[in-house]
């Protein structure tokens, strides 16, 4: 059971963590990252990245994560497989325990653990994965160009997300447990006029349906909650919008979080509520959530962990 003394410790190794850990290394700070429960981060569970801007072509979100990383320890970051399990921050320097059972001290903090998509839980979800199922209109759209999909959820991201994918989609189907949307009337009305876009109500998915060899989403098995039926619907994709969670869980009561979990920090800034902790990623957002604002709030954290030292 170690004990790591850094001035920078960075819980989290997606985009926001890979970018804190690159440019605090940079600034000799020699920060030590810890991975987490999924190394990489969300961009590791995409296909193909066509956004990151710095690649003529699409690269896989697994590959470009894996280079984040070696760059982060090309320039010295140390890089550590372990999930925290605990922190204490009540005072500097902040300390965080590992499941390993190792410690962290760290002079300063940068969170970076993220959040996750909310998936629906059924286990032909997993194996569609990727192949048809996913939880990101933004990453993966484009890839049904002219093709028919759903859209799961009801909330702001089920209508943005088809309102986004029927300037693609040849038809964007959205499928709704109740029988009314809880998204903003503003996103409804225009869902609504959308002639692309059809909602089907009191419905849930009980199984995706596809082929195997290659892997592919072929339809979605419809329940009817109020009627208890069943029915067969044709698409290629099916596009999850049911939330994220921010994964904030060993913060709560000590770092401010907002109503629905995620960290607060100065608007425009990294700061959070305790001097020498900062925030960088989608764990402090919930508007963007893109791999490249993921990757600039981490450099914004590192800058601002760096000025901070510099006045202690
Ligand atoms: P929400 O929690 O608002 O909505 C989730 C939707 O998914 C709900 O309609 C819910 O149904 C449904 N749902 C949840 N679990 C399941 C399940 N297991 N099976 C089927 N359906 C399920 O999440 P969003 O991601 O839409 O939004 C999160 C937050 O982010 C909100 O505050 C939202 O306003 C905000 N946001 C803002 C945007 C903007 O301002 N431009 C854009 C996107 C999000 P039910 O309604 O029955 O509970």
């Amino acid at each position: 059971m170690a004990i790591h003394h850094t001035k920078v410790l960075i819980i989290g190794s997606g985009a926001a963590g890979c970018t804190a850990a690159i440019y605090a290394s940079r600034a000799s700070l020699a920060p030590i990252m810890v991975h987490g429960m999924q190394p990489g981060g969300q961009l590791t569970i995409t296909t193909d990245v066509e956004n990151f801007p710095g690649f003529e072509h699409a690269v896989k979100g697994p590959w470009l994560m894996e280079q984040m990383e070696k760059q982060a320890a090309h320039v010295g970051t140390q890089i550590i497989h372990d999930t925290i399990a605990k922190v204490d921050l009540s005072k500097r320097p902040f300390i965080a325990v590992g499941e390993s059972g190792d410690t962290y001290i760290g002079e300063t903090l940068i969170i970076a653990t993220g959040a996750s998509a909310r998936w629906l839980g059924i286990p032909s979800e997993k194996q569609f994965s990727g192949f048809g199922v996913s939880a990101c209109a933004t990453c993966d759209g484009f890839f049904f160009k002219g093709r028919d999909v759903v859209v799961i959820g009801g909330g702001n991201s089920a209508v943005e997300e088809a309102l986004y994918l029927s300037n693609i989609a040849n038809r964007v189907t959205v499928i709704h447990r109740r029988d009314s949307l809880r998204a903003e009337k503003i996103g409804q009305e225009r869902l609504f006029k959308n002639p692309k876009v059809s909602v089907i109500w009191d419905s849930v998915i009980e199984e995706f349906i596809g082929t195997e060899n290659p892997t592919s989403l072929t339809a979605v098995r419809l329940k009817n909650l109020k009627t208890g039926g069943l029915t067969e619907y044709k698409t290629d994709g099916a596009f999850i919008a049911i939330g994220h969670t921010p994964n904030t869980e060993l913060f709560k009561g000590v770092v401010t979080l907002d109503s629905e979990g995620y960290i607060v920090t100065t608007p425009g800034r990294t700061t959070t509520n305790i001097p020498g902790v900062f925030a960088a990623g989608d764990v402090q957002d919930k508007i963007f959530r893109q791999a490249v604002t993921a990757a600039g709030t981490g450099c914004m954290a590192a800058l601002e962990a760096e000025k901070f030292l510099m006045g202690h």
